[in-house]
């Protein structure tokens, strides 16, 4: 069957009061923003408090309803038939058409629901009801009409054309990237931070990203992977700005200087810091990472209040709570799973202790870390400044 037109469903965003036309806006937006690459010509407008997405021309269904089921803020999205002879006679032959390509000879109880938009059509919304329900139960013996608990409703709304809809297919919910700010999400290669940010972009937060990498220690093809990741996230959250920082000499300076059972936390430490200041030169509200309480020796509670120590922006977590399996199945879920497990080394893996602290005191970490006084501003400042920056959409 051949759809001229997809009805947005959006949940949330419809509830936010006097500010609802800037969600409304943002929604319609990112929906342009995820067809920019599809085939085909498409007209994305808001009418009477709806979205919809007009097709002109050929196009792939499926690459449509697919790049559709990636834009935050969408419930539900009504593929349309839209007729556009409003002779009734021919209404009546196109409606039936429809129930009966999209649910054949199957038994189900439905109700004809008709709206009129244009008010000078010649039947009411309870005349249309009436004529289609009938002509479908002719036409479809093994149906009923049911009108308080239908298994199908027909919706059949009289506008300058004639729209006819009765399945939603299930958009991802959330809200419209670009409604809720910005944060920057420490991204590395491995399975959880792309899910990190995927959660915190459902909420309507656009992303930057910074990853620390450690060449000749870490390869060309870590570091792609890290831009493949981030390529994933933003068919999701729109374009991200990803820092990328040689991280090398601040590790190797900290190896050279620390207790090694302390390694793990002095870096992340620095991670954040430097994480940050990207953070704040960029506006961003807080910073994300993929951290689960008690998956590592540096996730444990005594390890992210130490590692948290150092931030003054809030730092959003939303992984803290999962177990790896469920952390997992929303990787397969967005299509990061595949890439997250490519065999690439990661610049915590590389300096890490066999037996590093699993409950950190801050104070001591601190003494461990005036070690580093002599060297450690340059060397940040010298991470920050020849920092590689990438756009990523
Ligand atoms: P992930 O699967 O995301 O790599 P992980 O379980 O391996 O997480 P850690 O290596 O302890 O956990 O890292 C915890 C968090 O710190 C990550 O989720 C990520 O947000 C951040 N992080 C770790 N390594 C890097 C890196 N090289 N660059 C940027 N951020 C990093
Ligand atoms: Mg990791």
């Amino acid at each position: 069957m051949k759809f001229h037109t997809f009805l947005i469903k959006y949940g949330e965003i419809g509830i936010k009061g006097k500010n609802r036309y800037l969600f409304e806006d943002a929604l319609v937006r990112q929906i342009r923003r995820s067809l920019k690459e599809v085939e085909g010509s498409f007209e994305v407008y808001k009418s009477q408090a709806r979205i919809y997405v007009d097709v002109e021309g050929d196009y792939d269904y499926d690459e449509v309803v697919g790049q559709l089921q990636k834009v935050f803020g969408i419930v539900g999205i009504c593929p349309v038939v839209r007729e556009k002879n409003d002779d009734f006679e021919n209404l009546k032959k196109v409606v039936v058409d429809y129930m009966q390509e999209t649910y054949g000879d199957k038994a189900f109880t439905f109700k004809v629901e008709a709206r009129r938009a244009k008010k000078a059509y010649p039947k009411t919304s309870m005349e249309i009801n009436c004529d289609l329900g009938e002509a479908i139960l002719m036409a479809m013996p093994n149906t009923q009409v049911d009108v308080h608990k239908p298994e199908v409703k027909l919706n059949v709304e009289v506008r300058q054309d004639i729209y006819i809809y009765s399945t939603i297919i299930k958009g991802p919910g959330g809200m419209p990237v670009g409604t809720n700010g910005s944060a920057m999400l420490l991204l590395s290669g491995g399975i959880d931070s792309p899910v990190a940010g995927y959660l915190i972009a459902k909420r309507g937060v656009a992303l930057e990203a910074t990853y620390f990498h450690a060449p000749p220690y870490t390869s060309e093809r870590a570091k792609k992977k890290v831009v493949d990741l981030a390529k994933i996230v933003s068919s999701y959250a729109g374009e991200i700005k990803l820092h990328v920082v040689n991280f090398t000499d601040i590790q190797l300076y900290i190896y050279d200087k620390c207790p090694h059972d302390e390694l793990t936390i002095i870096m992340r430490r620095y991670m954040m810091k430097i994480a940050e200041h990207f953070a704040k030169e960029n506006g961003c509200l807080g910073l994300i990472t993929g951290e689960s309480i008690g998956q590592v020796a540096s996730q444990t509670m005594q390890s992210l209040a130490a590692t948290n120590e150092v931030c003054t922006l809030p730092v959003y977590r939303p992984l803290i709570g999962f177990d790896k399996q469920e952390i997992v199945e929303i990787s397969e879920k967005i299509e990061t799973y595949e890439t997250s497990i490519q065999p690439f080394e990661d610049c915590c893996t590389i300096f890490v202790a066999k037996h590093p602290v699993t409950k950190p005191r801050i104070d001591i970490i601190k003494k461990s870390e005036e070690k580093l006084s002599e060297k450690i501003d340059d060397l940040v400042k010298e991470a920050i400044e020849s920092a590689e920056i990438i756009r990523v959409n």
